[in-house]
């Protein structure tokens, strides 16, 4: 029988329960048990990857990683968070860097974001996976948003 190498793994109930949140310990902890990112629609507990920590170091180690960001519109700069087209919200990590991902490979300027419920349209979300981007969808989304 062929091995799945593409199979993901699956975090136990107990390596949830023991996961912290790492450095966002205090905001995994605030969003409650119920969080469900408002982008791509999973909990907490699905989205947690295994993933490596400190790729970059010698002392490299996999790890469960759930990351949760503060997302807010960069065009309205820091003082005024809840100015923008949508107010400063909690997303995951896999959200976040789509977001990034996006506005990098279609060029868009640096103090766009997308909101959340843009996100959800172009990325295709896996439980305990990173996401698929629709760079098509998020141009349009853009370009929909700037007439
Ligand atoms: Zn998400």
């Amino acid at each position: 029988m062929k091995m799945n190498n593409m199979k993901l793994k699956v975090p136990t109930q107990e390596d949830f329960e023991n996961y912290d949140g790492l450095h966002c310990h205090r905001l995994w902890a605030m969003v409650g048990d119920y969080w469900i990112c408002p982008s791509c629609k999973r909990n907490k507990y699905q989205i947690m990857r295994w993933a490596k920590r400190f790729p970059n170091s010698p002392n490299a180690f996999y790890d469960w990683v759930a990351i949760l960001h503060k997302h807010h519109d960069h065009s309205q700069g820091y003082l005024s968070l809840n100015n923008g087209r949508f107010p400063q919200t909690v997303i995951c990590d896999q959200c976040n860097s789509a977001d990034g991902a996006a506005k990098r490979k279609l060029s868009l300027p640096k103090d766009f974001s997308f909101s959340p419920e843009e996100i959800g349209r172009f990325v295709k979300a896996t439980p305990h996976g990173k996401h698929e981007i629709d760079y098509e969808i998020a141009k349009a989304i853009y370009d929909a948003v700037h007439i």
